[in-house]
């Protein structure tokens, strides 16, 4: 979509441009954190949320979600999680947390606005929604990896009396029809709603390769103790700048994300049955890859989600092009920002990372005062030793891991 500027005060039926120095487009953990360094910075600035309420992005996800991540992970800057730090948070709960921090730090979040256009006239940008049209110096897009829910294509062949339903729409059991379920993609978000699926005693199918699992509790004492090891390993080591991260973040987009809380043991008590990937549909049902038609009378598509820019009218955000970024600025667009976009996202939760990145795109847009001081010779020095030491590490974990699954198959 393109957007026309319209003159100051002309005389028309829609409203004049606002002016602002920076609007941030989202207001989830990106752009709270955003906001929040911006407001300590003193700057004017905007936080525009299509959702109804702070938090809502959380509150639509299925009802009986639980965080993956120990609430000690999972503050904003200035504001810790409360309550105990080894906790798990509902999916309300975080978002409830979220709605109060906005609050706390009176943070100029309008939510019901959702941005259909951004593009640049002039020296700045032009965001609009609906009809309001707003001119920014500075614009941050923080508005989350997790936007268009994806299926494959064929889904629409799938027999309309067989329920199908993306996971980013599934909320409990009720919404399903009596009968089989096939639970496409076994990833973290597939096996969680299977689980859930199993357990009101429906025959679960889950399609799909193992992608590989955490081989600890992470609710238990192994997990209190590794899991800054591997909060280390998700958001330093596997992310963009590092060539480890380079070779297993195509996977992990491709849906190889490791399952974090379950493990294939859980999966096998639950009776959930393993099935290989779901290739088609013939006749109507889920065609797997070994060639056997699938009678079932649900399907849940946990296929993953694709990025959703369509409306970013700039050089730098076409279709099929990632923009580059470089700690949280486009380049090609100066005064344009990414916070948490899937650009800068790191394995398995950029939740970290985006906090961090919140810190950088505000020292930048705010014309290079800097908040982090680094220097850039010893993180580079650094980021090698760590690859180095991580490539060896996780070559040693994947033999160890290999053996474990020889020897205790
Ligand atoms: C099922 C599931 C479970 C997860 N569990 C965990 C976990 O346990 N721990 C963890 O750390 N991470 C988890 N994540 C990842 C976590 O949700 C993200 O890391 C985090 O939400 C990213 O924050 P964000 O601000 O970038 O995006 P979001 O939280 O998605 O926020 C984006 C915001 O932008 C708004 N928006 C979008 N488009 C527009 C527009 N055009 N105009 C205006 N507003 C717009 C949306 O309304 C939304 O509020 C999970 C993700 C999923 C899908």
């Amino acid at each position: 979509m393109s957007v026309q500027p319209q003159e100051q005060g002309q005389a028309t039926s829609t409203p004049k441009v606002e002016r602002i120095d920076t609007v941030v487009i989202g207001g989830g953990q990106a752009g709270l954190a955003m906001g929040y360094h911006l407001a300590r910075l003193g700057q004017r600035f905007v936080i525009l949320d299509a959702g109804a309420r702070v938090g809502d992005s959380w509150r639509a996800r299925w009802d009986s979600l639980r965080l993956f991540t120990p609430a000690r992970r999972d503050g904003l800057p200035g504001m810790k999680y409360p309550g105990r730090g080894h906790a798990f948070p509902t999916r309300d709960e975080l978002a409830d947390y979220l709605e109060g921090y906005a609050a706390h730090f009176e943070l100029p979040v309008q939510c019901g606005v959702r941005v259909d256009a951004l593009a640049r006239v002039g020296e700045r940008f032009l965001v609009a929604a609906g009809d309001r049209r707003i001119e920014a110096d500075q614009v941050v897009v923080a508005t989350g990896p997790f936007q268009a829910p994806h299926t494959p294509p064929f889904a629409r062949e799938l027999d309309p009396r067989i329920v199908q339903l993306h996971s980013g729409h599934y909320r409990n059991p009720s919404q399903l029809q009596d009968g089989d379920v096939l639970v496409v993609g076994p990833g973290n978000s597939g096996v969680d709603i299977a689980m859930e699926l199993a357990a009101t005693g429906r025959r679960v199918l889950l399609s799909g390769e193992h992608p590989g699992h955490i081989p600890i509790a992470i609710e238990g004492l192994s997990g209190r103790l590794v899991f800054p090891a591997l909060w280390f390993v998700w958001t330093h080591v596997l992310n963009r700048n590092t060539p480890i991260g380079r070779r297993v973040l195509p996977k992990i987009a491709a849906g190889h994300e490791p399952l974090i809380r379950t493990k294939p043991k859980h999966i096998e008590a639950a009776g959930i049955e393993r099935v290989p990937r779901t290739a088609g549909i013939a006749n109507g049902r889920p065609l797997l890859d070994d060639g056997r038609e699938l009678d079932v009378a649900n399907v849940v598509w946990a296929t993953g989600y694709r990025r959703s820019l369509e409306w970013i009218d700039l050089p730098g955000f076409d279709a099929d092009e990632e923009p580059t970024e470089g700690r949280g600025a486009i380049a090609s667009e100066p005064g344009l920002y990414a916070g948490g976009l899937p650009v800068s996202r790191p394995a398995v939760s950029q939740h970290l990372r985006v906090l961090k990145q919140a810190g950088l795109v505000v020292d930048q847009a705010a014309g290079n005062r800097r908040i982090y001081r680094i220097d850039p010779d010893g993180l580079a020095r650094l980021r090698a030793d760590l690859d180095r030491f991580w490539d060896g590490a996780l070559s040693a974990y994947k033999d160890l891991v290999e053996q474990r699954e020889q020897e205790h198959p």
